[in-house]
């Protein structure tokens, strides 16, 4: 072993946010120790206390020093500390690391593909990983809806699968987040959050979205002990105990199903009457509800979870209101609220576009920052309001949100960035052309 410091990971079966961990020391060459605590109590109980009561995994750390879960993790690594501890910051003064381009920012579905399509294009694209590599879908272990795969696949395998297949046409895939693309001055100047510096003739911006969350009393103090965004990943944890799952659409409906393997009820708490999710999912539920698994609890919203770190979550706060959105109604006076036993809470309640490396730029946006593209028919489609910055995937569409739709859109990014690079190039070509004629006047 080299002269690294000592990393060790704690982790779990199906734990998509271990496999991440994983992956981002495995793309920094960096050397760990695994830990997996699944059937393994006496590990189990080591990381809890190691990790000051903290039951979700991974847990990492180095050199003995408590870094932290995933999110504690990649936020490190997107300020550059994770290097200076690990001993491979780049230190070098030199701004401008490299010229490219085509830069991908996104290494999920969309990204990757778009990433596939520009490599056999010979644009050689960076392909910038992000906070959270491989996107959403290695949040699931069942992809059963994207094609080819009659058994179904998980998702960390079909990235896996779509990362080798980026690099094998030449993409090059970069660790990092990037923090603003300057689009006064061509090429782009694209700058990453830990200081480096490329430049680009062309951006797709593939940057999908982020789970949100309630911003409500208990939150961040619970976030990971017992509150969680991600049921795959910590719904062990939490075996035996009644659980409460916010959100009425396909990812709230996903949650609930997968995590009856564990509770001892599930409950749904959905805003609405209707739920948003596919009749598929619905239906499953419904199943769920028929064998006693699942109970829903329709016009409800989460106000408040109470416990401790230590302790986990002791119970919710809910409100419930037939007209639906009780948390609009807390004035009526039918508005019930009630305390509800539940020792564990998972939020599914959509997602945020990443945008903010956009903000700056004349890339148009919607209200709630889904980046506006072109669209119809024809070529252009994923033109963004900057000519050369091309935007595919969840980042875009916020109705259809399937891997499928954007590994779609993804590939039509790239081609709209090839036709918008041989256009550069031939533009370049006939100025250097008409350079010498004009000298000769
Ligand atoms: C739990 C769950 C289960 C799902 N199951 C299914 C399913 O079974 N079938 C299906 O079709 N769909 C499923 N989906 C939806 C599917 O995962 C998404 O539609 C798809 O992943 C969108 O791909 P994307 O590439 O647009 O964005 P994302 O997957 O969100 O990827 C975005 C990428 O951009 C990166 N990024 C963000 N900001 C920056 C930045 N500033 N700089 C650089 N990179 C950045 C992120 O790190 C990430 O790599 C599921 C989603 C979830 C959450």
């Amino acid at each position: 072993m080299s002269d690294q410091p000592r990393v060790e990971i704690y982790t779990k079966e199906d734990c998509p946010y271990c496999e991440k961990a994983k992956d981002l020391f495995d793309s920094k060459g960096i050397e760990y120790e695994e830990y997996n605590v699944t059937g393994d109590d006496d590990r189990f109980e080591e990381m809890v206390e190691r990790a000051n009561g903290r039951k979700t995994a991974p847990e990492v750390f180095i050199d003995d020093e408590l870094i932290g879960g995933w999110d504690d993790t990649s936020a490190l690594n997107e300020t550059g500390e994770l290097d200076e501890k690990l001993g491979i910051a780049d230190d070098s003064d030199d701004e401008i690391v490299e010229h490219r381009k085509l830069i991908i920012a996104g290494t999920g579905i969309a990204g990757l593909t778009a990433a596939i399509y520009a490599g056999r294009a010979n644009n050689e694209p960076l392909v910038i990983e992000g906070d959270e590599p491989g996107g959403q879908l290695t949040l699931t272990t069942d992809v059963a809806n994207y094609p080819g795969f009659p058994e179904g696949i998980g998702g960390p395998e079909l990235v896996n699968n779509m990362k080798e297949q980026a690099k094998q046409f030449g993409a090059d895939l970069k660790n990092g987040i990037i923090e603003s693309v300057d689009d006064s001055q061509r090429p782009f100047r694209v700058e990453l959050t830990n200081g480096d510096v490329y430049t680009a003739d062309a951006v797709i911006a593939a940057s999908g979205a982020s789970a949100r969350t309630l911003d409500i009393p208990g939150e961040d103090e619970l976030m990971g002990y017992g509150l969680s965004t991600c049921a795959t990943c910590d719904g062990a944890f939490f075996r035996g105990e009644d659980m409460l799952v916010v959100g009425g659409g396909d990812a709230a409906m996903e949650e609930a199903t997968f995590l009856t393997k564990f509770a001892d009820t599930v409950y749904i708490a959905h805003r609405r009457e209707e739920f948003r999710a596919e009749d598929y999912w619905v239906d499953r539920v419904q199943e769920k509800v028929e064998e006693g698994e699942i109970e829903i609890m329709k016009n409800t919203e989460l106000i408040e979870v109470h416990g401790s770190q230590e302790e986990g979550v002791d119970y919710v706060t809910l409100v419930e209101n037939e007209k639906g959105h009780p948390t609009d109604r807390l004035d009526d006076p039918e508005t019930n609220e009630f305390e509800f036993d539940v020792g564990a809470v998972f939020l599914a309640i959509g997602h945020t576009p990443n945008t903010e490396y956009l903000e700056d730029t004349g890339v148009e946006m919607d209200d709630e920052g889904y980046l506006e593209t072109q669209g119809g028919d024809g070529g252009g489609q994923t033109e963004t309001a900057v000519p050369g910055i091309f935007g595919a995937g969840d980042v875009v569409d916020y109705h259809y949100q399937q891997a499928v739709t954007a590994a779609g859109m993804g590939s039509k990014a790239a081609l709209d960035a090839d036709e918008y690079l041989e256009d550069l190039e031939r533009a370049d070509s006939s100025a250097e052309e008409a350079e010498p004629a004009a000298a000769d006047d």
